[in-house]
């Protein structure tokens, strides 16, 4: 078990005239001009079907960078069978070979596929450099390097034995085949969902988001250049609701790994349900959903390092984040001076295309995203509960732009504090300080969801009756920072609620969903 320790891979700092930013723009532009193709694949091969969809940037959705090919059934079905075959040689892998090869995807990202991934990320996903660098760099390196370390610490744990009798198990893969859909907005949790599933000896259909099929490919490529056997890992694209009716209504389906939305979730969970008497095995399903995630402040607390975590918990990458802070609590003795300081540092938030580094804010996925979030926005400007004290414009004729946005209002209960808008919106209930009890409840009571939550309090009795009445409303729990840029390896990610099954991405747990355990008793 003597694999390379874990470290996390140090972010970097991308400054003005430095050799990573030039190298980083120049790729952005030769990726931006490039008119790729982007096949699925199958076997290892590029499947190109001729029914292909645009990639257009969100910051720019009238310029199209490429397309991708889209499935039929058969290429579903070719996928599953694909899979299938190849589950025998690679279940036989060495687990050190199948580490040797994630831990070349590592290297490889960290080296020279570092710029195309981020760039890939920034284009499609209209991420700005620093939340690219974090996410399909960094958070992506990650993963391989501490799933890896966590897959040995599994295999440590066996059963007692005693003289003349060895017990012991086997971590095998699960019998079938697993399924990966991953979401847009993280390039790492695309590669991690299909990876951490192959790594523990798996094969895998991944159908990546459609918005995130550019960086996708670079995956792909990565992954070939490291090793991986062909079959392993098939990609697919297209109608969602065709590929999974074809992947579930495999016999051999053992296995969902989602990120996603929490509609989509319990509609596969649904479906699983009802075809469960045509599986070999109980399929396992984990995923990670929806998030409506609070900061809960208590007058005990710092101002200025309040608003700053609003600002950052609520508008890196737009409010896309499972994770992004969109509602908050605030006692009225601070609020005027929170409110200045939030104010003050929102106002200086640029936006404008992922090119230019001193935008921190890009466009929204797609349209869809634009018109829900701008129709909430505006039905707060004519709405007498709410106010808008920053931002509230929008504009999609060239790209998917809104304004970081902060609605207060005098209802706890407004649409604004309970809905996931999953965008640049964060909505303020101010509460009188004497009541910061029956706030934490406000806050356990108002929302479906159970991602992430943070606390802000210099006091450590607040801190702990806080922590208390929010024990179930959060799996991932910040005190004094914001809720969002959980780091692997140092705060495993999940929840639970209609957040998810809460198996916290990047930690033996989630790894051990991906196993079937074979115990064997040896009388010697
Ligand atoms: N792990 C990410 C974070 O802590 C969020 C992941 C997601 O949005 O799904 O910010």
């Amino acid at each position: 078990f003597n694999v390379p320790k874990a470290v996390n891979e140090p972010v970097k700092g991308y400054a003005p005239g430095s050799p990573e930013k030039e190298e980083l723009l120049a790729t952005y532009k030769a990726m931006f001009n490039s008119n790729i193709d982007v096949p699925m694949h199958i076997n290892g091969e590029e499947v190109r079907t001729g029914n292909t969809k645009n990639i257009t940037p969100p910051h720019d959705h009238k310029h199209v960078v490429g397309q991708y090919h889209t499935a039929d059934k058969s290429h579903v079905d070719a996928a599953i069978s694909t899979a299938l075959a190849a589950r025998e040689a690679w279940s036989s892998v060495s687990w050190m070979e199948r580490a040797a090869i994630f831990l070349k995807a590592a290297e490889l990202l960290a080296g020279p596929y570092r710029a195309r991934m981020n760039a890939a990320t920034m284009i499609a996903q209209s991420k700005n450099v620093y939340q690219a660098e974090i996410d399909a760099a960094c958070e992506m390196i990650d993963f391989f390097r501490f799933n890896v370390e966590y897959m040995t610490d599994i295999f440590k744990d066996q059963p007692t034995s005693s003289p003349g009798v060895w017990n012991r198990v086997e971590y095998r893969p699960l019998e079938g085949f697993i399924y990966a859909i991953s979401p847009f907005n993280f390039t790492s949790i695309a590669a991690n969902l299909p990876a951490s599933a192959a790594l523990m000896g798996n094969v895998v259909v991944w159908k990546p988001s459609d918005h995130q099929a550019y960086s996708a490919q670079v995956i792909v490529d990565l992954f070939k250049e490291a090793g991986l056997p062909d079959g392993v890992i098939n990609v697919v694209y297209g109608d969602p609701v065709m590929i999974s009716d074809t992947v579930l209504a495999s016999p051999d389906f053992s296995g969902l790994h989602f990120t996603g939305s929490t509609h989509v979730f319990k509609e596969l969970w649904k479906q699983i349900g009802n075809n469960i008497h045509t599986y070999k095995t109980y399929p396992r399903i984990v995923g990670e959903t929806g998030g409506k995630d609070f900061i809960w402040v208590h007058n005990s607390s710092n101002p200025l390092q309040v608003a700053t975590a609003m600002t950052r918990g609520a508008f890196e990458y737009q409010g896309q984040k499972c994770s992004a802070a969109s509602r908050s609590y605030i006692p009225a003795s601070l609020w005027p001076e929170i409110k200045q300081h939030l104010t003050a540092q929102v106002g200086e938030l640029k936006m404008g295309s992922p090119e230019d580094t001193n935008n921190f804010i890009n466009a929204v996925i797609h349209e869809g995203s634009f018109d829900k979030i701008a129709s909430y926005i505006d039905a707060a400007k004519a709405d007498k509960d709410a106010e808008i004290i920053i931002g509230g414009n929008h504009d999609k004729s060239v790209g998917y732009f809104i304004e970081p946005t902060v609605i207060v209002t005098k209802s706890p209960k407004y649409a604004t504090m309970h809905t996931e808008l999953f965008g640049p919106v964060m909505t303020v209930y101010v509460y009188e300080d004497a009541e910061w009890e029956a706030s934490l409840k406000l806050v356990d009571e108002t929302s479906e969801y159970a991602l992430t939550g943070a606390i802000f309090s210099r006091d450590r009795y607040i801190v702990e009756q806080a922590s208390k009445a929010l024990e179930n409303a959060a799996g991932n729990f910040y005190i004094n920072d914001k809720p969002s840029g959980a780091v692997v390896g140092q705060q495993p990610f999940g929840g639970a609620r209609a957040s998810g099954t809460n198996d916290k991405a990047g930690s033996a747990q989630n790894l051990l969903r991906w196993t079937s355990v074979r115990l064997i008793k040896e009388t010697l």
